[in-house]
């Protein structure tokens, strides 16, 4: 291989480094693992909100709960004295009637209030047993898909060194002042500074090369640019 036609190699070398590097930042998998951590963290905040309105929802069930026993204690206590023979007074038996009723009708209410509160309970806590499993199912998937990215990560990485140990072999071949001017042009212009001649025409910008040129860059170990692109013409047989 001549400098300039090393200098192409070092090139593609080059090339394929940042094409990894890229790769390596922008895997599809680490958006997946993004997705699903933006999902979990979603139903973990569900659980947590279902498990305060459950432990809100018992409490209250609780306290209805104890009105209706301390509303039938009362009622059997006005109803063992309304029936006991204890009261004759008409007018009192009235009353005492009038506030059993009441008390009947106070606790019919809240039994219905229980029944409503515990068919709530009983939906979030199917709720709370849906989103648990979604949790387990997705972390599962997330320790599978951490699992793939770390290995991507480390074949890709594997390949990357490999290639930057070719690099560096192939670099010292080279004169330093050669490569220094390719990457002076690689930071003034970027992507591919090193073009192949392919039938006097420049493999960078498809331009017509004049003969001399193309003379000039045919023993491939000086830097002869393209006069339209500017960039190093390399001759390939
Ligand atoms: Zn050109």
């Amino acid at each position: 291989m001549t400098e300039i036609q090393s200098l192409l190699k070092l090139q593609e070398l080059d090339m394929e480094c940042l094409a990894l590097e890229t790769a390596l930042k922008e895997l599809p998998v680490q958006q997946e693992i993004d997705k699903s951590l933006e999902r979990l963290s979603t139903l973990r905040e569900r659980l947590s909100s279902a498990g305060l309105e459950l432990n809100r929802l018992s409490k209250e069930q609780k306290h209805e709960e104890w009105e209706i026993n301390d509303t039938t204690a009362t009622v059997s206590s006005i109803s063992r004295k309304l029936y006991g023979g204890e009261v004759t007074n008409p007018r009192e038996i009235e009353n005492m009637r009038y506030r059993l009723d009441t008390l009947e009708a106070t606790k019919s209410k809240l039994e219905d209030n229980v029944i409503g509160l515990m068919e709530k309970v009983e939906a979030l806590e199917s709720e709370i047993s849906e989103v648990n499993q979604e949790i387990t199912q997705k972390e599962a998937e997330l320790g599978e898909l951490i699992g793939k990215r770390d290995f991507e990560i480390a074949a890709m990485s594997a390949k990357l060194s490999d290639i930057i140990g070719d690099r560096e072999r192939l670099r010292v071949q080279i004169p330093d002042s050669l490569v220094k001017k390719y990457e002076q042009l690689l930071r003034d212009r970027g992507g591919s500074v090193v073009v192949p001649i392919k039938g006097k025409i420049c493999g960078g910008c498809h331009v017509a090369l004049p003969s001399s040129i193309v003379i000039l860059a045919k023993p491939n170990n000086t830097v002869v640019r393209c006069e339209n692109c500017g960039r190093i013409l390399c001759w390939q047989e």
